[in-house]
């Protein structure tokens, strides 16, 4: 069985968590560095990346994990996104291992929330219905950061470099499972139920 941490400082993280489980892995809860021994991947979720990135400094988390980033997959969702972002253009605690530019609350308060159906060409032919909120956008990627998806405007709101998944919205909250199963088949290369 797969251990997967995920950081559980703020925001949706049992609902990461119950898909995890449904798909045959461990989840982890992590609020303490020790808890980041033994795992194969994590997923920082979203919340408040200001509030997370403050209380992993609080717990002496943020330096365990930057280590544990450079090891090991990591799969950041709307402000975990931003936290593994290396330029988020302020300052403000990151782990920042992506090489990525992303604008924080870049959809702005009009339209601070909203549902989109987004191709994926990773995850096969059928659309993802894809849930914003207060959602960051990906303005720059590195060269070894893959686009795996878009807005309809060219907006980047899914991105992996290497063993690091990054996408804008949350896949946690809908029932399609195939970004998690993205991440753990994929990108961590570890099993998947069914
Ligand atoms: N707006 C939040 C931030 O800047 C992210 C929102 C979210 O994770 N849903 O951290």
């Amino acid at each position: 069985m797969a251990n997967i941490g995920v950081l559980a400082l703020q925001g949706a993280f049992i609902e990461h968590e119950k898909t995890l489980r449904s798909l045959g892995a461990r989840a982890v809860e992590v609020r303490l560095p020790e808890q980041l021994a033994g795992l194969d991947a994590l997923i920082i979720p979203g919340g408040e990346s200001t509030t997370i990135g403050k209380l992993a400094v609080t717990f002496r988390l943020l330096e365990p994990l930057r280590d544990f980033a450079v090891h090991k997959p990591v799969w950041g969702t709307c402000a975990g996104m931003i936290l593994l972002a290396n330029d988020i253009g302020r300052d403000q605690p990151l782990i920042g291992v992506m090489d990525i530019k992303v604008d924080r609350n870049a959809f702005g308060r009009q339209v601070d929330s909203f549902e989109t159906d987004l191709t994926v060409p990773e995850l096969g032919a059928a659309p993802f219905h894809a849930v914003f909120i207060r959602a960051p956008l990906v303005t720059g990627v590195g060269e070894h950061a893959h686009v795996l998806a878009r807005l309809d405007d060219g907006g980047i709101v899914a991105v992996r470099q290497g063993h690091w998944l990054a996408t804008a919205f949350h896949p946690e909250l809908t029932p399609d499972d195939r970004f998690h199963r993205y991440f753990l088949r994929e990108v961590a290369g570890l099993p998947v139920l069914g």
